[in-house]
């Protein structure tokens, strides 16, 4: 079978990085956790900061099973899936072998593009940049907005009332804007309780 043929069946996958490292955001901030970061992203945010990213075919392709065994040479039984923007591609092959192997799975997206996989945990960031795919909606369990402009409490509130009741929900200043807003952020969280504070961490440690 053809590279493309093979990407687009989900059994192989372009590959930026995958590394070992502790999660720094969100709801499982603090664990160790196995990261594979899918090349391609078609999103755009200007204040990206994985540009590199961006084009797909820059990364080495890779089948699902080297992946899953480059995974399994860690300790940790976590694997984030993130990007780019992973859900451009079919994520179900990926995700059914590592819980095969006893992974559990988080992922991480935008939500612009159709949703696919099994996942134990999905982290949905919308972007202004591309208009989330409806199928994100029933999935996410936890919103994370990053404030990168005063418009994006009103963005964050606008994702809030779509996503399902019991999905948590996060704002996190981008860090660019970090002191800029994080006095912001502080007051709007102590009014809207509903809202938890996310912090990218790993940048605070310096590791990847
Ligand atoms: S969705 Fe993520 S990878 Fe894509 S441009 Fe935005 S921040 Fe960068």
């Amino acid at each position: 079978m053809k590279t493309a043929e093979l990407i687009a069946k989900g059994e192989s996958l372009p590959i930026m990085e995958a590394f070992y490292t502790i999660q720094g955001e969100g709801r499982f901030t603090g664990y160790p956790a196995y990261f594979i970061r899918l090349g391609g992203c078609d999103v755009g945010c200007v204040w990206c900061d994985v540009k590199e990213s961006w084009e797909a075919g820059k990364w080495p392709v890779q089948s699902i099973e080297k992946i899953v065994s480059e995974a399994e040479k860690f300790p940790g039984r976590l694997a984030v899936i993130t990007g780019g923007e992973p859900l451009m591609y079919d994520l179900g092959p990926l995700t059914s072998l590592l819980k095969e192997k006893g992974f559990t799975i988080n992922i991480e997206t935008s939500g612009a593009h159709p949703f696919s996989g099994d996942f134990d945990w999905v982290c949905f960031s919308p972007k202004k940049f591309k208009k989330p795919h409806s199928s994100i909606y029933s999935k996410a369990n936890e919103l994370k907005v990053v404030v990168f402009h005063s418009s994006d409490f009103a963005f964050a509130e606008e994702h809030a009332k779509l996503v399902k009741k019991d999905c948590e929900l996060r704002i996190q200043p981008e860090w660019s804007k970090s002191e800029k807003f994080t006095p912001e952020i502080i007051n709007y969280t102590k009014s809207h309780p509903n809202w938890k504070i996310s912090l990218q961490t790993h940048k605070f440690m310096d590791i990847p």
